[in-house]
């Protein structure tokens, strides 16, 4: 199961949660505040490595190494 990253939209406090990919885009709650929390895209899994060997983020929401448009099945490999 893929671990999501969240960010609390009332005290801002980030935490993991492991969940289904079905959930990914659901809302989680706050383990603080027990307030709504939202999905962040994890920056570090858009990372492509070209055949030079230079390593390049990629801006956006679809992802380079897996070809997917959700970063999240980077997770599962
Ligand atoms: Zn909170």
């Amino acid at each position: 199961m893929p671990i999501y990253e969240y960010v609390c939209t009332e005290c801002e406090e980030k935490f993991e949660l492991l969940r289904p990919f079905s959930k990914a885009d659901e809302v989680a709650e706050c383990p603080h505040c027990k307030h709504d929390s939202e999905r962040v895209l994890s920056k570090f899994c858009c990372v492509s490595v070209n055949e030079s060997g230079v390593t390049s983020s990629i801006a956006g929401s679809s992802c380079a190494s897996c070809g997917s448009s959700n970063c999240a099945a980077c997770a599962m490999n």
